[in-house]
C-alpha cells in the first residue's frame, strides 16, 4: 500500500460513570485517533489507548500526540510502499511509545484488510467463534454499591467479573462478594499496588477460589512475581509487565505467571500481539484480551485480537453502552444475553466510523501528506 495522508485527531469523550483503580480515576477521556488513506482511496482507522496521565505506564496522551506527529507519522510517510506487517519493524528504530505505534500500525492493518474486502480478524488469522466477555468494576464508595453493580453485570450476561483492588479494598471486599456470589467467575486486578511484604494479604485471598489475580506487583518487580508464584495458589496474570514478545517469553521461562492479559496498545500493535498469543498457545498458557477504556475503534481492533485466542477465558470486551452515551462507530458494540460478542462480518474492523460524532468531539487535528 502507498500512503497518501495520515490524520491524527484528539477527541474528548466522557465516560458514563467514573472508573477508579489503585492508580487512577478515569472519567473524561482524551483519545487520539489515526486515520490513514492510501493512494487508492482506502481508509483505515486506529485508536491510541494512552491514558491522560502516565499512571498505567509511561505513555500519556500529550506524549503520544508528540511522538506520532513529529516522529512516527513523518517516518511512515517517507516509506514509498509498505504492508501492515512491515510497520512493526519500521517502528523498531524508536524505543517505547507502544500505544502511539499501535494506533498507527492498527490503522494500516485495517486498510489492508479493507483492500482485500476481508474482516480484519480473518486477515489476522482469527476464527469467528463468539468471544466470551467479562467486565471490570472499579473501586467504589461502598461494598453495597459494588454488590448492586455486580448483580447488574451478571443480569446483562457478562461471564466473569474483575474487581480492581488496592490495600484496604481487598480481603474484606472479596469476602463480601463471595458470600453473595459463591459460584461467580471472579478475578482481581491490583495494577501493581502491592509489594512482596504484602504476601500474607495476597495469601489470604487464596481461599476465595479466584480465577486469577492480575498484576499484584509493580511491572518490573520480577523477583516478587517469581517468589509469590511459589507461595500463592491463586494463578497470577501479568498485564503491565508484558510489553513485548520478549517480555512474555521471559515471563514464561522465569515462571512469573500462569496467565497473560494481552492488550494491543501495551505491546505496540497487531503483529506483536499476534506473536504473543501464538507464544501462549504454543506453551499452553491461557491468555485473554484486556481493555483500556477504549472507544469503539480501539475496541473493534481488540475484538480482532481476541479472535486469535482460545475462548476459555473471557476477554474484557464489553458493550459500547457500558462506557459511552454514543460511541464513535456504527453500529455500536453489543454483547448478547449470554455474554458473547460476535465478530463482525464487514471488511476491516467491520464497523463504520461515526464521522459526525468524531468531528464534533475533536479538539485538535493534524493532517500529514
Ligand atoms: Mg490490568
Amino acid at each position: 500500500m502507498r500512503i497518501a495522508s495520515v490524520e491524527v485527531s484528539e477527541i474528548t469523550m466522557t465516560r458514563r460513570e467514573a472508573f477508579v483503580s489503585s492508580r487512577a480515576r478515569v472519567d473524561e477521556r482524551r483519545i487520539l485517533l489515526v486515520s490513514i488513506r492510501d493512494t487508492d482511496g482506502y481508509e483505515g482507522w486506529g485508536e491510541c489507548s494512552a491514558p491522560e496521565e502516565p499512571r498505567y505506564c509511561e505513555e500519556w496522551t500529550n506524549a503520544s500526540w508528540e511522538v506520532m506527529n513529529t516522529i512516527l507519522v513523518p517516518s511512515l510517510l517517507r516509506k514509498a510502499n509498505l504492508t501492515a506487517k512491515d510497520v512493526r519493524e519500521h517502528f523498531d528504530a524508536y524505543r517505547g511509545n507502544k500505544m502511539a505505534k499501535a494506533a498507527i500500525e492498527a490503522a494500516c492493518w485495517d486498510i489492508e484488510a479493507r483492500r482485500r474486502n476481508m474482516p480484519l480478524w480473518q486477515f489476522l488469522g482469527g476464527t469467528d467463534d463468539p468471544v466470551p466477555c467479562g467486565v471490570a468494576l472499579g473501586i467504589m464508595d461502598s461494598v453495597d454499591e459494588l454488590i448492586v453493580r455486580i448483580e447488574r453485570e451478571i443480569d446483562s450476561g457478562y461471564r466473569r467479573i474483575k474487581l480492581k483492588i488496592k490495600p484496604g479494598w481487598d480481603i474484606r471486599i472479596v469476602e463480601a462478594v463471595r458470600a453473595k456470589f459463591a459460584r461467580l467467575d471472579l478475578m482481581l486486578d491490583a495494577n501493581g499496588a502491592y509489594g512482596i511484604d504484602d504476601l500474607d494479604t495476597l495469601k489470604a485471598l487464596d481461599k476465595f477460589e479466584l480465577l486469577m489475580i492480575e498484576q499484584p506487583f509493580a511491572p518490573d518487580d520480577l523477583w516478587a512475581y517469581q517468589e509469590a508464584r511459589q507461595q500463592l495458589s491463586t494463578p497470577i496474570c501479568l498485564d503491565e509487565t508484558v510489553v513485548s514478545v520478549l517480555s512474555a517469553k521471559a515471563a514464561l521461562l522465569f515462571r512469573l505467571c500462569e496467565i497473560i492479559n494481552v492488550k494491543l496498545g501495551r505491546v505496540g500493535g497487531h503483529a506483536e500481539a499476534r506473536d504473543i498469543v501464538k507464544l501462549c498457545l504454543d506453551h499452553g498458557i491461557p491468555c485473554w484480551c484486556g481493555g483500556q477504556h477504549e472507544a469503539g475503534i480501539g475496541r473493534a481492533h481488540s475484538i480482532a485480537l481476541a479472535t486469535l485466542m482460545r475462548r476459555d477465558i473471557p476477554s474484557e470486551l464489553s458493550a459500547s453502552a457500558r462506557y459511552w452515551t454514543e460511541d464513535i462507530i456504527i453500529p455500536e458494540i453489543n454483547v448478547d444475553e449470554q455474554g458473547y460478542l460476535h465478530p463482525p462480518t464487514g471488511p476491516g474492523i467491520g464497523f463504520e466510523v461515526n464521522r459526525r460524532l468524531i468531528d464534533a468531539a475533536t479538539k485538535r487535528r493534524l493532517v500529514h501528506r
